[in-house]
């Protein structure tokens, strides 16, 4: 039994792909009970860390610490204490609800009821239906019900809300967190930030390969020291304006024709920016002022959007 505070340890994990480097040379480490997000856009590595954490892919240098067990050495015992719901998972669509559950809890000796577990993941009137008639929700509600069968302390899933409504994105937010209610410990990925800002305890930033950042979502918007966000066009491109001499800015970030001022004193930047278009007759479009957000703490690391578009 591994009794440390830390359930996860994460050290230099590499993966290449060829000639290419996924995810290049990672550290971090994961309490437990916490719920953990790898956050950061498409590509940015989070799927094969995570693929690479559950024994899926093995790993080109480094290694990691499940429950004190090797990733590269101790992975049926590792099998023991996870439970894994990966992006696309193919189930067998003519298996009844009920049935698969049954099917996969045989896979295991220690097994939850699956009753319970079933009206856990809010699909008692769906347990006798076949999976091909289920939503997308109800699906991914199963997805996550198959990772819980073997009661696993640590819970793996994969973008679990990417293409849901937002009511079953809502109603899977509150399934996971009743999951950390109970104790569980669970390492999410997802390139959403509101749900990074309301589910996770931690927050490790992922951009091609890396960790650009890690800490809880409060701490990271606050280091931006820049409270609040200034956004908008020039409607015709102007190069000619020091946008960081504008009283006020901390940073400036742009994408495509759109910049984003940083500022800790919002009135006045509003103010200055305003008059300093005014004084070079460029005229301000699309301008909105917004608290800064995760979104904002990547933008302001990378220059670039979470989610491109
Ligand atoms: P997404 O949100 O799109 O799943 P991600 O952050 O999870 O993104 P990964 O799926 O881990 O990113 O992919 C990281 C990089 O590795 C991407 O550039 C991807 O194209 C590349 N990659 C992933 N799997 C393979 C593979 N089997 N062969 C070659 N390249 C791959």
């Amino acid at each position: 039994m591994n009794s440390e505070k830390e359930i996860i340890k994460v050290q230099n994990l590499v993966k290449k792909y060829g000639d290419f480097t996924a995810v290049n040379g990672i550290e971090f480490q994961v309490k437990k009970g916490e719920v953990f997000g790898l956050l950061g856009p498409n590509g940015a590595g989070k799927t094969t860390t995570l693929e690479m954490l559950v024994g899926l892919r093995k790993p080109d240098d480094g290694t990691a610490f499940i429950d004190g067990f090797d990733i590269t050495r101790e992975l049926n015992k590792i099998k023991e204490v996870i439970g894994v719901q990966l992006q696309s998972t193919s189930l067998f669509e003519l298996l009844t609800v009920k049935e698969i559950l049954h099917l996969y809890a045989s896979f295991y000796n220690n097994q939850v009821s699956i009753p319970a577990l079933i009206e856990d993941m809010l699909l008692t009137d769906k347990s006798k239906n076949r999976i091909k008639s289920l939503s997308g929700g109800q699906k991914q509600r199963l997805a996550i019900a198959l990772a819980l069968v073997h009661d696993p302390k640590i819970i793996f899933l994969d973008e679990p809300t990417t293409g849901l409504d937002p009511q079953a994105r809502r109603t899977l937010w509150d399934i996971i967190i009743r999951l950390k209610e109970r104790g569980k410990t669970i390492v999410l990925t997802t390139h959403y930030m509101d749900e990074a800002h309301v589910l996770c305890d931690r927050i490790a930033i992922m951009d091609q390969g890396q960790l650009i950042a890690l800490d809880t979502p409060s701490l990271l918007v606050k280091n931006l020291q820049s409270d609040s966000a200034v956004e908008f066009r020039f409607q015709d491109e102007s190069l000619e304006v020091d946008l960081k001499g504008i009283e006020g800015v901390k940073q400036v970030g742009n994408h495509k024709d759109t910049y984003v001022l940083y500022t800790d004193d919002l009135q006045t930047t509003l103010t200055r920016l305003i008059q300093t278009a005014s004084d070079k007759n460029l005229k301000l479009v699309d301008l909105q002022t917004r608290t800064a957000t995760l979104e904002d703490v990547f933008i302001h690391m990378t220059g670039r959007r979470l989610r491109e578009g």
